[in-house]
């Protein structure tokens, strides 16, 4: 009895670009399908975090503190501003500065230009002295441990309660979604939301949670080495072969 033979039916390619010619779909559908198929499917996560902790197994954060107040006061420091010009004007500030006693009543003039050189100086010193004075009336001048606490500080959003909390605790309340983090989730299509409250919702839905303090680093590392905003490095990243996004360099 002769076989009888069967048509063959093309599958979506997990690595291909959406709308590839091989579905013969319009664009649209055929990013729907990759979306469901490929973006957040479990097997396409763990393969992003084995590449991420293959290229980042320790990374951390960059902001240098001895303790979770100057990681506080360095985190309200970093809106708008490099790590880089952070630690060197944190440099000279923690000496000056040393305890939430001597921020909460620093001279707010003095202060602003101690601050200066990373921009919105005059909003950032009020935050940090809310923040210390809060930290002295509240909390016994200790940086707390719950995100529903750090959030009543001035100058506390979830950022910086994720970095904060995360770094100087282990505490994963949640992931911190900065610019880096924003980008890459929506180059890797872990996040189709450009809101980092709702990035960050995605992320914490697809993503273990044991993962989500090193996996915000490795994200902050790989988006300031390689996948860098205005031109993505992708012959050198170890994601390329799971990525299709549209900014691709190869
Ligand atoms: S392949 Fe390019 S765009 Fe994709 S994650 Fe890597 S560097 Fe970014």
């Amino acid at each position: 009895m002769k076989k009888q033979k069967h048509k063959k039916i093309a599958k979506p390619a997990l690595e291909s670009k959406p709308g590839s010619r091989k579905l013969n779909l319009r664009p649209s559908t055929a990013r729907a399908i990759l979306t469901k198929a490929a973006g957040t499917n479990p097997q396409r996560v763990h393969a992003i975090l084995e590449k991420l902790d293959e290229a980042y197994p320790d990374v951390t954060c960059a902001l240098v503190h001895e303790n979770p107040f100057q990681l506080l006061i360095s985190t309200i420091l970093s809106a708008q501003c490099t790590d880089v010009r952070v630690n060197l004007v944190t440099k000279e500030l923690f000496k000056k500065y040393r305890t939430p006693k001597d921020f909460a009543y620093a001279d707010p003039n003095e202060l602003e230009q101690d601050i200066r050189p990373t921009g919105f100086f005059r909003n950032k010193t009020k935050s940090i002295i809310g923040a210390s004075k809060k930290l002295l009336e509240e909390f016994a001048g200790e940086v707390p441990r719950t995100m529903e606490e750090v959030l009543t500080l001035p100058g506390a959003a979830r950022k910086t309660a994720n970095v904060v909390l995360g770094t100087a605790y282990g505490i994963a309340s949640g992931v911190v979604v900065d610019t880096h983090v924003a980008r890459l989730s929506e180059r890797l299509d872990l996040s189709r939301n450009t809101d980092p409250r709702k990035i960050e919702q995605d992320l914490m839905k697809i993503i273990p949670r044991e993962k989500w303090i090193l996996f915000s680093h490795q994200l902050i590392w790989h988006g300031r080495k390689i996948c860098q905003a205005r031109k993505p490095r992708c012959a050198e990243c170890n994601l390329e072969r799971l990525c299709y996004s549209s900014d691709k360099t190869v």
